[in-house]
């Protein structure tokens, strides 16, 4: 709004610039006073509509808002008159146009700017005919057909440069749209496991510190598990690294989906993952890392013509009031030891 609005005010200004020049003009008898009042108040009222079209907001349910081409149209229909009643002064009005063109370079189409260059020449034409005609002009009518083709010139020259400027906007708008994308990459790369697609550690400690954070003020549970899946080693032992790989990525998918989306898991290292389950009370944390584990152990990944299981040992523990985050992950991996120990395939506490 505030854009359209100094458009506005500009345009205005010009307006009243033109307003003086033909009063100027009237001043010394060479244009006729009643036609140049006549014409201010037709152009002026032109004006006032628009004013209030777009500061009433109405303009804001048209496609252009800023109401450009409708008022270029009305402002060279104004100016071709302008050229009619101006008298032997009339060449004053003419760089005019090439100014109204200006104002629709930054927003226009060129085929939008091509067809009110191609109407300006239409208008013009026909007030050059009817000056010759109609108020028999003594000027010899080879000054009316270089004036006219001047006029040529500047739509021509306009719509190239409105054409240049289209092609810098779309290549402004391109480069933006790459720099967008780079941002999104890099976002991904700076906090994602490029693997398993799970968050990396970096993320993963920055949750936990908020997290930790958080259950401190508001006293909200939070737990922490430590995964590492079972002899894994002989995954790629057996089936290669790239088999060792899918299993990984099916893995992390199986236990993404056991979830919720509160919830995080990130790949901490290796064939390690931790899980952070906020506003989670003990209970309720171990029936969801007990379905974990059941979930990967029910799980088959195809892989070329074999199919690979594997179970996962999981060690959870609270956060505790005042406790650091690598004590937390100790704990849960000191849980995670234990389970290993027990036999693997289950979820310990400590
Ligand atoms: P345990 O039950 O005691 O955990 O036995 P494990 O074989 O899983 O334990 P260990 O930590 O000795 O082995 C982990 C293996 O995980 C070793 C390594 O080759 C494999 N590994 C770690 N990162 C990757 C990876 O990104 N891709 C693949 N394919 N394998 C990985
Ligand atoms: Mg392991
Ligand atoms: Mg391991």
């Amino acid at each position: 709004m505030r854009i359209r609005t100094s458009q506005f005010v500009l345009a205005a200004v010009l307006m009243f610039a033109c307003i003086g020049e033909l009063y100027w003009l009237a001043e010394f008898g060479i244009a006729d006073i009643e036609d140049v009042t006549h014409w201010s108040i037709v152009s002026g009222v032109g004006l006032v509509l628009v004013f209030v079209l777009i500061r009433s907001g109405f303009s804001l349910r048209w496609s252009d808002p800023s109401l450009a081409l409708p008022q270029m149209l009305y402002a060279i229909a104004c100016n071709a008159v302008a050229f009619v009643i101006a008298g032997d002064g009339r060449g004053v009005t003419l760089p005019l146009l090439s100014v109204i063109l200006t104002f629709g370079m930054f927003g226009m189409s060129i085929r939008q700017v091509a067809f009110v260059g191609a109407y300006a020449l239409v208008l013009f034409a026909w007030a050059i005919t009817y000056v010759r005609e109609t108020m028999g002009s003594l000027v010899p009518v080879e000054v009316h057909i270089a004036y006219f083709f001047m006029l040529a010139i500047v739509v021509v020259s306009c719509s190239f440069l409105t054409w240049r400027l289209t092609t810098m906007r779309q290549h402004i708008r391109d480069q933006k749209d790459q720099l967008q994308h780079a941002l999104e990459k890099i976002q991904r790369i700076a906090t994602r496991d490029e693997l398993t697609g799970t968050a990396n550690r970096r993320l993963m400690q920055e949750q936990m510190r908020q997290e930790f954070q958080r259950s401190s003020r508001s006293g909200a549970p939070v737990m922490v598990a430590m995964l590492d899946i079972d002899y894994f080693k002989r995954v790629n032992d057996t089936y290669g690294h790239q088999a060792g790989d899918r299993s990984l990525q099916m893995f992390a998918q199986v236990v993404q989906n056991s979830l919720r989306s509160t919830d995080l898991l990130a790949r901490w290292g290796g064939e390690e993952f931790l899980v952070l389950l906020p506003d989670t009370d003990f209970s309720y944390g171990m029936a969801c890392l007990e379905r974990v584990r059941t979930q990967v152990a029910e799980t088959t990944v195809a892989f070329g013509s074999v199919e690979i299981r594997f179970t996962v040992s999981i060690g959870v523990t609270q956060y505790l009031e005042g406790d650091s985050i690598e004590s937390t992950v100790d704990r849960a991996d000191f849980a995670l030891y234990a389970a290993k120990a027990q036999g693997r395939n289950q979820v310990v506490s400590a």
